[in-house]
């Protein structure tokens, strides 16, 4: 019989920690079934990953560390968006475009099966056409997401002229056939372009460069599962045209120990312990989220208003930006004892995990979701960019959280309706339907045999379909 050909890939995710975590995590996947991966990133991500590496897969998993090309405006040490703010991160955008040549010295000189990146080197399928290399667009947002704006991407691209305008996506589009409660609030979808107008520094916005790499791919990959909302999958390989593979949901299981930097679990364990099983909420608001101040009152006092006990996880920049915002004043003193105000990276994971978090107050990214969920908790939802506001109405629509109310002019939200829904999905009985089925989606979220299922199929895949 002959041997079983041992794959080579290159990964190559955009520079945000909820992007490069999953790369790692579906690299180490590829690692277990004995194939080896090149993780290629910028040293400063690259050395804060390295920590998250079983030393099992080690020979396996090559961490490339490429130098990011300085730009005058990003500050010296920022190589992720959790360095700078939401604003900055279209010169985060232009230095990633740098790395260009640099990449095409790693393609060259490791000759991989595939290369498989997201939604930012939209340079990059046709470099990878050039060099015989198979590549693939790994979509870390939901289906609906690329569902929802691919076509008008393209159309942009194909130069129809047709200028989408924000209203256009307060309904679904007419290419999607089902699920009429999916479309933007348009508040959200106001800030989605003020954030493209941005772009300007980069030169690129974020819907062009997701319209290249879906035109430009072999294939598709997804996180997501054929058992949840399908209709989806099917839609984007219409759309499309090519293969969509959905690698499941990657759920966070047997986290490994060495995953602790600066050894924070030990307080934190400590902290959670000493609350009753379901009584806390977590709040994060995941790694690119940058508050205003007078957002960040708001969610702090209603916080306090619920009278629940919180974990929140509210990072200052990595100490690089002087002018974050703070809580209130004496917020931190008054809600001392009930809540934990977490200025670093928290292990999220292992506090979802943890029997005292009863809720999980969250901005919908798609990672934040599915490791809620795998652990069964029900969801208070602040969208605030991307996909994170589809997200939150098919959230909803499967009845597992509730999500904050917006002023459709503005995008503000106030304390007391943040306070109303906490106690809504953690103690009143209005929300233990809410509850339940929160706890019944970690048999979809948190299903191993089929993650398992996924996987294999994905790097059959990936084994059958290369060019080379
Ligand atoms: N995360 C974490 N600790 C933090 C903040 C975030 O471990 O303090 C992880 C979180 O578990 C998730 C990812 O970062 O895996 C955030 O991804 P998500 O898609 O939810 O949001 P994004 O950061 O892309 O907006």
């Amino acid at each position: 019989m002959a041997e079983e050909h041992k794959l080579h890939i290159v990964m190559f995710p955009w520079l945000a920690f909820g992007h490069m975590i999953p790369f790692l995590e579906l690299s180490k996947l590829i690692a277990q079934k004995g194939h080896t991966v090149s993780f290629v990133s910028t040293p400063r991500n690259i050395d804060r990953l390295i920590p998250k590496l079983p030393p099992s897969l080690e020979p396996l998993i090559e961490m490339v560390k490429l130098p990011l090309p300085r730009i005058s405006e990003l500050p010296e040490k920022a190589e992720s968006t959790m360095d700078i703010q939401t604003s900055d991160i279209q010169y985060l955008k232009k230095a990633f475009d740098g790395l260009q040549p640099e990449l095409i010295r790693v393609l060259e000189t490791r000759s991989p099966d595939w290369i498989i990146y997201d939604f930012a080197p939209y340079w990059l399928p046709p470099l990878a056409a050039q060099l015989g290399i198979s590549c693939a667009f790994l979509s870390l947002v939901n289906a609906w997401f690329i569902a929802f704006l691919a076509p008008s991407a393209q159309d942009m691209l194909a130069g129809s002229g047709q200028r989408l305008k924000p209203e256009d996506f307060t309904v679904p589009p007419p290419w999607i056939p089902f699920s009429s409660k999916v479309a933007y609030r348009l508040h959200e979808i106001n800030r989605i372009f003020g954030l493209a107008s941005e772009d300007i520094a980069s030169g690129v916005s974020d819907m062009y460069r997701t319209g290249k790499v879906l035109m430009g791919s072999d294939a598709i990959f997804i996180r997501h599962s054929v058992e949840f909302e399908p209709d989806w999958l099917n839609l984007l390989e219409e759309l499309h045209q090519r293969p969509v593979i959905p690698i499941g949901f990657m759920p966070p299981l047997g986290e490994d120990s060495r995953d602790d930097e600066n050894n924070s679990w030990l307080p934190i364990s400590e902290w959670l312990g000493s609350h009753s099983k379901g009584s806390v909420v977590y709040v994060s608001l995941g790694s690119e989220v940058t508050l205003r101040q007078d957002e960040l009152n708001e969610l702090a006092l209603g916080l306090e208003l619920s009278g629940l006990p919180f974990f929140w996880v509210l990072r200052e920049q990595s100490g690089l930006n002087d002018d974050s915002v703070k809580p209130p004043d004496g917020f931190v003193e008054r809600t001392r004892g009930s809540g934990v105000v977490w200025t670093s990276w928290a292990p999220q994971i292992k506090i979802l995990a943890h029997e005292s978090v009863g809720g999980f107050l969250t901005h919908c990214g798609w990672s934040s979701i599915i490791e809620g969920l795998a652990f069964g908790r029900p969801l208070i939802m602040l969208p605030f960019m991307g996909d994170q506001g589809l997200n939150a109405r098919v959230m909803v629509d499967k009845n597992v959280g509730i999500e904050v109310r917006r002023d459709e002019s503005n995008g503000s939200f106030t304390r007391s309706c943040v306070a109303d829904l906490q106690r809504w999905v953690m103690v009143e009985d209005g929300g233990r339907s809410c509850r339940d089925k929160a706890k019944e989606m970690k048999a979809i979220f948190g299903d191993e045999d089929s993650h398992k299922r996924h996987i294999s199929n994905f790097i059959e895949y990936l084994g059958n379909q290369r060019l080379k």
